[in-house]
Protein backbone atom coordinates (compact mmCIF):
# COMPACT_ATOMS: atom_id res chain seq x y z
CA UNK A 1 0.00 0.00 0.00
CA UNK A 2 2.59 2.32 0.86
CA UNK A 3 4.81 1.47 -1.31
CA UNK A 4 2.56 1.71 -4.20
CA UNK A 5 1.37 4.86 -3.21
CA UNK A 6 5.26 6.79 -2.71
CA UNK A 7 5.60 4.89 -6.38
CA UNK A 8 2.44 6.82 -7.60
CA UNK A 9 3.11 10.29 -6.19
CA UNK A 10 6.75 10.43 -7.86
CA UNK A 11 5.78 9.26 -10.88
CA UNK A 12 3.12 12.06 -10.81
CA UNK A 13 5.83 14.47 -10.06
CA UNK A 14 8.41 13.39 -12.33
CA UNK A 15 11.21 15.30 -11.02
CA UNK A 16 9.40 18.26 -10.65
CA UNK A 17 9.26 18.45 -7.38
CA UNK A 18 11.02 16.16 -4.59
CA UNK A 19 8.56 14.53 -2.29
CA UNK A 20 8.80 14.58 1.57
CA UNK A 21 6.73 11.88 3.24
CA UNK A 22 5.13 13.28 6.06
CA UNK A 23 4.96 10.95 9.29
CA UNK A 24 3.77 12.55 12.11
CA UNK A 25 1.79 10.13 14.80
CA UNK A 26 2.96 7.22 12.42
CA UNK A 27 4.77 4.44 14.44
CA UNK A 28 8.84 3.85 13.42
CA UNK A 29 7.68 0.92 11.28
CA UNK A 30 5.75 2.12 8.58
CA UNK A 31 8.77 5.07 8.29
CA UNK A 32 11.10 2.03 7.84
CA UNK A 33 8.29 0.40 5.17
CA UNK A 34 8.52 4.29 3.25
CA UNK A 35 12.66 3.90 3.68
CA UNK A 36 12.09 0.53 1.89
CA UNK A 37 10.29 1.44 -0.53
CA UNK A 38 13.16 4.27 -1.05
CA UNK A 39 11.73 7.74 0.88
CA UNK A 40 14.74 9.54 2.31
CA UNK A 41 12.97 12.53 3.13
CA UNK A 42 10.82 12.44 5.83
CA UNK A 43 9.00 15.40 7.90
CA UNK A 44 7.67 16.05 11.16
CA UNK A 45 5.53 18.45 12.96
CA UNK A 46 6.94 18.50 16.54
CA UNK A 47 10.59 17.91 17.20
CA UNK A 48 10.18 15.48 20.43
CA UNK A 49 8.99 13.24 18.16
CA UNK A 50 11.48 13.44 15.33
CA UNK A 51 13.93 13.66 18.33
CA UNK A 52 13.07 9.95 18.91
CA UNK A 53 12.20 8.73 15.49
CA UNK A 54 15.60 9.62 14.18
CA UNK A 55 18.26 7.13 15.82
CA UNK A 56 15.83 4.40 14.76
CA UNK A 57 16.42 4.99 10.86
CA UNK A 58 19.06 4.68 8.99
CA UNK A 59 21.67 7.46 8.53
CA UNK A 60 21.25 8.77 5.26
CA UNK A 61 17.65 10.28 5.82
CA UNK A 62 16.45 14.03 5.50
CA UNK A 63 14.62 15.03 8.41
CA UNK A 64 12.61 17.76 7.87
CA UNK A 65 10.81 20.05 10.31
CA UNK A 66 7.49 21.07 9.03
CA UNK A 67 5.58 22.56 12.01
CA UNK A 68 6.19 25.28 14.58
CA UNK A 69 9.71 25.32 16.16
CA UNK A 70 9.88 27.22 19.90
CA UNK A 71 13.07 28.57 20.52
CA UNK A 72 13.73 26.64 23.62
CA UNK A 73 13.27 23.42 21.73
CA UNK A 74 16.02 24.01 18.68
CA UNK A 75 19.05 22.03 20.71
CA UNK A 76 17.21 18.72 20.16
CA UNK A 77 17.15 18.80 16.59
CA UNK A 78 20.22 21.03 15.96
CA UNK A 79 22.59 17.67 15.36
CA UNK A 80 21.14 16.79 12.37
CA UNK A 81 17.98 18.60 10.76
CA UNK A 82 17.95 18.59 7.47
CA UNK A 83 15.94 21.54 6.91
CA UNK A 84 13.21 23.51 8.99
CA UNK A 85 10.51 24.77 6.95
CA UNK A 86 9.28 27.25 9.71
CA UNK A 87 11.25 29.48 10.56
CA UNK A 88 9.00 32.61 11.44
CA UNK A 89 11.11 35.27 13.44
CA UNK A 90 14.54 37.06 13.63
CA UNK A 91 14.88 35.33 17.34
CA UNK A 92 14.40 32.16 15.98
CA UNK A 93 17.25 32.34 13.58
CA UNK A 94 19.38 33.49 16.12
CA UNK A 95 18.58 30.39 17.90
CA UNK A 96 19.38 27.99 15.57
CA UNK A 97 22.27 29.77 14.39
CA UNK A 98 23.87 29.12 17.90
CA UNK A 99 22.46 25.72 18.64
CA UNK A 100 24.09 25.00 14.54
CA UNK A 101 27.27 26.30 15.67
CA UNK A 102 27.71 24.34 18.73
CA UNK A 103 27.37 21.31 16.38
CA UNK A 104 29.86 22.96 13.71
CA UNK A 105 26.74 22.78 11.03
CA UNK A 106 25.03 25.34 8.92
CA UNK A 107 21.29 24.38 9.40
CA UNK A 108 19.41 25.37 6.05
CA UNK A 109 16.13 27.30 6.70
CA UNK A 110 12.94 27.99 5.12
CA UNK A 111 10.56 31.19 6.24
CA UNK A 112 7.09 30.39 6.65
CA UNK A 113 5.07 32.88 4.96
CA UNK A 114 1.22 32.91 5.92
CA UNK A 115 -0.85 33.13 2.91
CA UNK A 116 -4.01 31.32 3.82
CA UNK A 117 -7.65 33.04 4.40
CA UNK A 118 -7.36 31.54 7.93
CA UNK A 119 -6.63 32.77 11.39
CA UNK A 120 -4.61 29.99 12.83
CA UNK A 121 -1.62 29.10 10.92
CA UNK A 122 1.78 30.55 11.55
CA UNK A 123 3.92 32.71 9.04
CA UNK A 124 5.54 35.71 8.47
CA UNK A 125 3.50 38.46 6.16
CA UNK A 126 5.52 39.02 3.00
CA UNK A 127 6.60 42.22 4.08
CA UNK A 128 7.81 40.73 7.18
CA UNK A 129 9.93 38.03 5.73
CA UNK A 130 11.66 40.87 3.21
CA UNK A 131 12.26 42.93 6.96
CA UNK A 132 13.67 39.77 7.92
CA UNK A 133 16.43 38.89 4.66
CA UNK A 134 16.98 42.44 4.78
CA UNK A 135 17.94 42.70 8.76
CA UNK A 136 21.35 43.75 9.55
CA UNK A 137 22.18 41.32 12.27
CA UNK A 138 21.57 38.30 9.47
CA UNK A 139 25.41 38.90 9.18
CA UNK A 140 25.91 37.59 12.66
CA UNK A 141 24.57 34.37 11.53
CA UNK A 142 26.85 32.70 9.20
CA UNK A 143 25.57 28.95 10.70
CA UNK A 144 21.88 29.36 9.20
CA UNK A 145 21.41 29.79 5.38
CA UNK A 146 17.76 30.75 4.23
CA UNK A 147 17.65 28.86 1.20
CA UNK A 148 13.19 29.70 0.34
CA UNK A 149 10.15 29.91 1.60
CA UNK A 150 7.13 27.95 2.39
CA UNK A 151 3.28 28.05 2.71
CA UNK A 152 -0.11 26.22 3.50
CA UNK A 153 -2.75 26.88 1.42
CA UNK A 154 -6.50 27.71 2.65
CA UNK A 155 -8.03 24.32 3.78
CA UNK A 156 -11.19 24.91 1.37
CA UNK A 157 -12.27 22.92 -2.05
CA UNK A 158 -12.29 25.89 -3.71
CA UNK A 159 -8.87 24.66 -6.14
CA UNK A 160 -8.83 27.81 -7.58
CA UNK A 161 -8.44 29.89 -4.46
CA UNK A 162 -5.57 27.23 -3.52
CA UNK A 163 -3.82 28.25 -6.50
CA UNK A 164 -4.12 31.61 -6.12
CA UNK A 165 -2.53 31.38 -2.88
CA UNK A 166 0.32 29.03 -4.26
CA UNK A 167 0.76 31.81 -7.22
CA UNK A 168 0.87 34.39 -5.06
CA UNK A 169 3.65 32.69 -2.81
CA UNK A 170 6.00 31.65 -5.65
CA UNK A 171 5.97 35.52 -6.80
CA UNK A 172 6.45 36.46 -3.70
CA UNK A 173 9.53 33.50 -3.80
CA UNK A 174 10.65 35.07 -7.08
CA UNK A 175 11.16 38.57 -5.87
CA UNK A 176 12.99 37.69 -3.08
CA UNK A 177 15.32 34.82 -4.34
CA UNK A 178 17.00 38.32 -5.71
CA UNK A 179 18.36 39.07 -2.41
CA UNK A 180 22.01 39.45 -2.55
CA UNK A 181 23.43 38.46 0.99
CA UNK A 182 26.13 35.10 1.72
CA UNK A 183 23.19 33.24 3.93
CA UNK A 184 20.45 33.73 1.67
CA UNK A 185 20.61 31.55 -0.90
CA UNK A 186 16.95 30.68 -2.42
CA UNK A 187 16.55 26.70 -4.47
CA UNK A 188 13.54 25.70 -2.36
CA UNK A 189 9.70 26.18 -2.34
CA UNK A 190 7.87 24.14 0.04
CA UNK A 191 4.32 24.29 -0.49
CA UNK A 192 1.39 21.65 -1.23
CA UNK A 193 0.06 18.67 0.76
CA UNK A 194 -1.69 15.79 0.24
CA UNK A 195 -5.42 17.40 -0.99
CA UNK A 196 -3.08 19.87 -3.62
CA UNK A 197 0.34 19.14 -4.04
CA UNK A 198 -0.51 18.57 -7.76
CA UNK A 199 -1.37 22.43 -8.04
CA UNK A 200 1.56 23.37 -5.82
CA UNK A 201 3.71 21.60 -8.20
CA UNK A 202 1.91 23.27 -11.47
CA UNK A 203 2.89 26.51 -9.48
CA UNK A 204 6.09 26.30 -8.95
CA UNK A 205 7.06 24.15 -5.52
CA UNK A 206 9.85 22.09 -5.60
CA UNK A 207 9.27 20.43 -2.37
CA UNK A 208 5.82 18.91 -1.61
CA UNK A 209 4.94 17.59 2.07
CA UNK A 210 2.65 14.62 1.83
CA UNK A 211 1.62 12.52 4.37
CA UNK A 212 -2.46 11.12 4.28
CA UNK A 213 -2.28 10.49 0.66
CA UNK A 214 0.97 8.14 1.26
CA UNK A 215 0.27 6.62 4.95
CA UNK A 216 -3.64 7.21 4.80
CA UNK A 217 -5.72 9.05 7.28
CA UNK A 218 -4.53 10.38 10.74
CA UNK A 219 -6.75 9.34 13.73
C1 LIG B 1 0.53 17.39 8.40
C2 LIG B 1 1.20 18.35 7.50
C3 LIG B 1 1.34 18.08 6.12
C4 LIG B 1 0.79 16.84 5.45
O1 LIG B 1 -0.60 16.85 5.44
P1 LIG B 1 -1.43 15.77 4.57
O2 LIG B 1 -2.70 16.45 4.27
O3 LIG B 1 -1.59 14.57 5.46
O4 LIG B 1 -0.64 15.45 3.38
C5 LIG B 1 2.01 19.02 5.34
N1 LIG B 1 2.53 20.14 5.87
C6 LIG B 1 2.42 20.44 7.18
C7 LIG B 1 3.00 21.70 7.68
C8 LIG B 1 1.75 19.55 8.04
O5 LIG B 1 1.65 19.87 9.33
Amino acid sequence: MITNAILQIETELQNRARLIAVTKTKPVALLREAYDAGCRRFGENKVQEMADKQPQLPADVDWHLIGHLQTNKVKYIAPFVSLIHSVDSLKLLQEINKQAAKHNRIINCLLQIYIADEDTKFGLSPDEAEALLNAPELDQLPNVCIIGLMGLATNTDDMEQVRREFRGLKQLYDKLAQTQRPNVQFSELSMGMSGDYQIAVEEGSTLVRVGSAIFGARL
